[in-house]
């Protein structure tokens, strides 16, 4: 069931009701490091703004999205992944196993991934 934007866990730690380090944050996002991690790098780019998905309608949502994948690239420079290479997923809808309903960037890296389905 989707989750209420007050219930939302992101917009939580974004409020400070939730307890979470914010390593990076700007006038469109935040980061956080991911609470169960896969890898010894991972991060969560997220947009200030509540969107659910990728494909939400919004006039900023292009704009929205390169910019998280820019600030993927400067966390992957900054926690040293960036030469050995590194994943960023979105999960978006049941199938793929998104568990938050606000749209964030996972990335990934720290160690070989395998094409995990
Ligand atoms: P997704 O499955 O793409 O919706 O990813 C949600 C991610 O949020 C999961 O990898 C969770 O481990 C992570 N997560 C859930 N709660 C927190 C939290 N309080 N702080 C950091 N990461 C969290
Ligand atoms: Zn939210």
């Amino acid at each position: 069931m989707a989750q209420t934007q007050k219930e939302c866990i992101f917009c939580r730690v974004l409020a400070g009701e939730i307890p979470g380090e914010i390593l990076h944050r700007d006038d469109h996002c935040f980061v956080i490091r991911d609470i169960a991690p896969i890898a010894p790098v991972h991060l969560l780019v997220i947009p200030l703004q509540h969107y659910i998905h990728a494909t939400d309608a919004s006039p900023d949502m292009d704009v929205t999205l390169g910019h998280l994948m820019a600030v993927a690239r400067e966390m992957a420079k900054r926690e040293g992944i960036f030469e050995s290479g590194y994943r960023m997923a979105v999960n978006q809808g049941p199938h793929s196993g998104q568990t938050v309903d606000h749209l964030h960037l996972h990335v990934v890296g720290g160690r070989a991934l395998e094409l995990e389905g």
